[in-house]
């Protein structure tokens, strides 16, 4: 994977840019020491690392606006970073690069039950921001794996999702406004305690652009009560494929439980290992949970396991209890965890369409043995978002370079069937050379011209998200800025 040259330009300026930024911000927040930004050198992709030219904590919005206006004067690139959790590198930085962490805006800053939603400062992390509500029985809904960990920054800039989300959507499915700082400096407000807005989608556009665009400080999220009760039950198959083709047809039949999640032999034996959550021995589990009232979900339940019994399942069981329901998303939820413990792996996140469940399994089960390098499953089955994790060895020279081989093909293969490069971990510098498999040259283009649009000067993770031969031109400021540059005021009044 390649990144671009380092500016030794800047990096000679180190001292004088850090001087700067100490007139803006406490000297604890400016970290420079190499044996302190290493903390920051790679995120969860921890295949690739390099030390930033410094990492900057600011405390309020007031100061994120002073360093990126710092940043902008010197030219200085700025990796915004939440808690680091990326699975795509998406908080890579370069050595030239500042890392702009969020961490420490992590206030609630408002409650509104009457009209459900929070507004919370974005370097909160997931599963807080339900903590805080969880006592008047609401909570937020997008609940990555990562939860525990990963804050609401990093959340709206993947567009992150998560086992629930198939009932519920994905972040921007419950993200109803922000607070952004432009890389010039200017605090933006978008969309508010309310759905939609006039105008342009400008959310939409920021949910998902994997801090391109601006540095995301507020967030205002929608709460929902929670539900009377859930219940998971495990269903086992002999198959990956019949796993595949059980949920093809649950979704067809129109049943919408809350999760379908699904895990193969290797996951499964980890997980249990780790939450002894009672899973069965099989080749291929899904959990399914609905939730609602009793009556709900017993109606539910049993459509869901009449759909499954005609694939002939090796065992169908209900959870009994709260604490099995617990134990048994401890072990979904700490896939990645678990199987990091066995074995070194990349995770992939490709999306295709549920229909194309069983066809895919098999391909990439071919592919693993064409390639040398087993694949474990874990991934949220019922809306298509797939995470083949490909086992290698990080000691063993060449390993990483097959894996990195194979796992294009897979994600290949996603678009191939009519999917998508990407389902919630983001593009980053992982699939940021594959996206020429999924959009033309033409496609590229416009999109970089809405990032030319905020970030004319391509200072703002200027190496992620699009191949570095399509924006080399722009990086190194060949790009002549865009006539219409982006108007702060405009967009917040509309
Ligand atoms: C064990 C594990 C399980 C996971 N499970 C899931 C899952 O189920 N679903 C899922 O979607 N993801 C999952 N992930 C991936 C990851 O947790 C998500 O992508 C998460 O949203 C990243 O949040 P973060 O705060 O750690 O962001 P970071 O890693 O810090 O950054 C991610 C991206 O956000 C940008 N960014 C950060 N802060 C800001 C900001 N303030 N303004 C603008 N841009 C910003 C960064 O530049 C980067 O591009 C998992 C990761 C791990 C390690």
């Amino acid at each position: 994977m390649e990144m671009p040259v380092p500016s030794s330009e800047i990096i000679a300026r180190k001292a004088a840019i850090l001087d700067r930024f100490r007139t803006v911000l406490p000297v604890e927040a400016v970290i420079s020491e190499p044996a302190e930004t290493r903390a920051y050198e790679c995120d969860a992709l921890a295949a690739y690392r390099c030390p930033p030219l410094a990492a900057v904590l600011p405390s309020s919005t007031a100061e994120v606006a002073a360093v990126l206006k710092i940043c902008h004067e010197e030219g200085v690139p700025v990796v915004p970073r939440g808690s680091g959790t990326s699975l795509s590198g998406g908080a890579l930085p370069t050595a030239d690069a500042v890392i702009l962490g969020v961490s420490k805006l992590a206030d609630v800053l408002e409650t509104d039950y009457d009209n459900r939603y929070i507004r919370v400062q974005t370097g909160r992390t997931n599963l807080s921001v339900t903590g805080a509500v969880e006592q008047d029985d609401f909570f937020y809904a997008p609940d990555p794996s990562s939860q525990l960990a990963c804050a609401i920054a990093g959340n709206i800039a993947m567009n992150s999702g998560g086992a629930h989300c198939l009932k519920y959507g994905v972040t921007t499915n419950n993200l109803l406004g922000v607070t952004m700082v432009t890389m010039q400096g200017e605090i933006i407000e978008l969309g508010g305690a309310h759905l939609d807005a006039p105008g342009y989608d400008w959310l939409g556009i920021i949910c998902g652009s994997e801090g391109q665009l601006g540095v995301v400080t507020e967030a205002t999220l929608r709460i929902l009560r929670k539900p009377e009760g859930a219940r998971p039950v495990l269903i086992g198959y002999d198959s990956n494929e019949t796993a595949g083709a059980c949920v093809a047809d649950i979704i067809r039949a129109g049943v919408l439980p809350v999760a379908i999640e699904f895990m193969d032999r290797p996951c499964i034996e980890a997980c249990e290992a780790f939450a002894h959550a009672g899973y069965p021995q099989v080749e291929a589990l899904l959990i399914v949970e609905v939730e609602g009232s009793e009556a709900e979900i017993q109606e539910q339940l049993s459509k869901i396991v009449a759909i499954a019994r005609k694939h002939n399942p090796v065992e169908v069981r209900e959870s009994a209890s709260e604490e099995e329901s617990m134990l048994i998303w401890k072990g979904r939820k700490s896939a990645f965890g678990a199987m990091g413990q066995i074995n070194d792996y990349i995770c992939l996140d490709g999306t295709i369409p549920v229909s194309e469940l069983p066809y895919t399994l098999r391909r990439i089960g071919e592919l693993s043995e064409e390639y040398g390098l087993k694949v474990a499953n874990v991934f949220h089955a019922g809306d298509g978002n797939m995470h083949p994790l490909i086992l290698f060895d990080a000691n063993k020279p060449g390993d990483l370079e097959i894996c990195e081989a194979l796992g294009a093909e897979i994600l290949k293969l996603c678009v191939e069937v009519g999917g998508c490069l990407s389902g919630e971990h983001g593009v980053g510098v992982e699939k940021r050379d594959l996206m020429t498999a999924q959009y033309t040259d033409d496609d590229l283009e416009i999109q970089m011209q809405v990032k030319d649009v905020f970030d004319p000067a391509w200072l703002l993770n200027p190496a992620k998200v699009f191949p570095l031969a399509s924006s080399e031109s722009r990086r190194s400021g060949d790009v002549e800025e865009v006539s219409t540059v982006y108007n702060a005021s405009e967009t917040a009044a509309a």
